[in-house]
């Protein structure tokens, strides 16, 4: 029943989520093998259809074997109002902020038919299109292309994989498998190293290895995701490494990805470092500024809401290490953008994204400052010392001076001495003028509270 689908996906995705997201669903006809699920706006539509449209599908799916399509729908006026679950109290009312005008829903993909219980349900976000290539990725996105494409092709099996956290190696793994699903030659199996291990004691304890040997060696396709978490674990590894052998030696292809290189990877058995690292080993390196602006520009253009520049800056600035995290921040910034139909603002930005943003804090010293604000007027660093007066590095100068005294704590002697040797007076005389500039010109003003944004502890 819909109600027990609702308790699963509570669950599943928690209170929060599950309170802003899904208790906005209403059940609307069921039609063949199709069941139409509706929601009060368009963009809740999507938000639901792309983040949870695959769930929803299984779990209706299971519920009623019958049912393998869920429509989700725009509701119109008169439409069935969302059930309210029991520990929801008496159903709210819709105070929804938002109209809409929508043109027909596009139908949701089918349930997709699992070739063999291997299959670990790929997701279909992470496909090629979405993958945003710059330096950092373009060599591993290429493996993979290359991979796709030609699976098995001498040099390229195995392909490994290897990065950080949350720069898009699952991404590029389900990528691949989509890929070849598409063509519908192969069969692809995908699975994370925990799985694996958590499916080879399973089949242990039901005395049933030999089937799941034989359903593994079967896949045209193995991908393994997050290695390294086999480490110390001895007796799954020796199972990966005959599969692995045996799929090799079959003229199958294996991907693996890891956090790092299989040279690196110490507590996985020699020759198994050694055999994984005798095809193709990419590196995902870390995103740089360029990168993280891309993908916030893609990201967010598919989203439909306009994020100006500054904040896509400001945000590529501030969260460097993890893409699912600069993700998740402008995913939080589209969402309340759409619910409170409010512009995407700087100010909004540090309102709504505040426990991120703090997470990513730390004192900001006056190097720090020195460079940003040579690297944003494009003079050079050596110029914040210097005792050159051209108004294109004089005012710089000062604003960098301004930023000092308002995010350190140093003194005014302090800060100048770090500005070659200037007296305090001249900083004094730096703070009050870039203040008073500030307030005559709203481009400038807004350049220097970008930079201390950006700066900001
Ligand atoms: P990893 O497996 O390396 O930890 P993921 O593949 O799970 O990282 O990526 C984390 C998130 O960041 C995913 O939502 C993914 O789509 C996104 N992501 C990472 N790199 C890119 C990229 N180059 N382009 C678009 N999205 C990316
Ligand atoms: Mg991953």
């Amino acid at each position: 029943s819909w109600l027990r689908i609702c308790a699963r996906l509570k669950d599943e995705v928690g209170e929060v989520e599950y309170r802003t997201w899904l208790t906005k669903i209403a059940l609307g006809p069921i039609d063949g093998d199709e069941i139409t699920l509706l929601l009060p706006t368009r963009f809740l539509r999507d938000w639901v259809r792309s983040q949870y449209g695959d769930r929803l599908s299984e779990l209706w799916h299971q519920e009623n074997q019958t049912l393998r399509r869920v429509e989700l729908q725009v509701a119109r006026p008169g439409d069935p109002a969302p059930v309210p679950l029991r520990e929801d109290g008496p159903a709210r009312a819709a105070a929804t902020p938002f109209q809409d005008d929508t043109p027909p829903p596009r139908p949701t993909p089918s349930i997709p038919d699992s070739r063999s219980d291997l299959v670990t349900a790929l997701d279909t976000r992470f496909t090629f299109d979405t993958f945003v290539v710059g330096k950092p990725n373009e060599f591993a996105y290429a493996c993979a292309r290359r991979v796709a494409e030609k699976p098995s092709s001498a040099g390229f099996n195995p392909l490994f994989l290897y990065g950080g956290v949350g720069l898009g190696k699952t991404h590029l793994m389900h990528a691949i498998g989509a890929e070849l699903i598409k063509t519908g030659q192969v069969s692809v199996a995908y699975m994370s190293a925990e799985k694996f291990m958590y499916r080879f004691i399973a089949a242990i304890r039901s005395q049933s290895t030999i089937e799941f040997k034989e359903q593994l060696r079967s896949v045209d396709v193995l991908m393994i995701d997050d290695l390294q978490f086999l480490i110390g674990k001895d007796n799954t590894q020796e199972e990966f490494f005959h599969t692995f052998n045996a799929l090799v030696d079959a003229g199958r292809q294996i991907i693996v990805s890891a956090d790092k290189s299989p040279s690196d990877l110490s507590g996985l058995e020699d020759r198994l470092r050694t055999r994984l690292g005798c095809g193709m080993v990419a590196d995902i390196h870390a995103t740089t500024f360029e990168l993280r602006i891309s993908i916030l520009e893609a990201k967010a253009q598919a989203s439909g809401v306009v994020v100006p520049t500054k904040v896509m800056e400001f945000l590529a600035h501030k969260i460097t290490s993890n893409v699912r995290e600069l993700e998740g921040a402008l995913n939080r910034l589209i969402a309340h953008a759409n619910l409170f139909g409010r512009p995407v603002t700087l100010e909004a930005t540090q309102e709504v994204l505040h426990d991120i943003l703090k997470a990513h804090d730390r004192r900001v010293t006056i190097e720090e400052i020195q460079k940003k604000v040579a690297e944003h007027w494009n003079i050079r660093l050596t110029d914040m010392s210097s005792a050159r007066r051209a108004r294109n590095v004089a005012r710089p100068r000062q604003v960098a001076m301004y930023l000092a005294k308002q995010l350190t704590s140093r003194s005014l002697p302090e800060i100048g001495r770090k500005f070659g040797n200037r007296d305090h007076t001249t900083v004094m005389h730096a703070v009050s003028r870039v203040s008073e500039l500030m307030e005559r010109d709203a481009a400038f003003a807004e350049d220097v509270e970008l930079l201390r944004r950006m700066l900001e502890s």
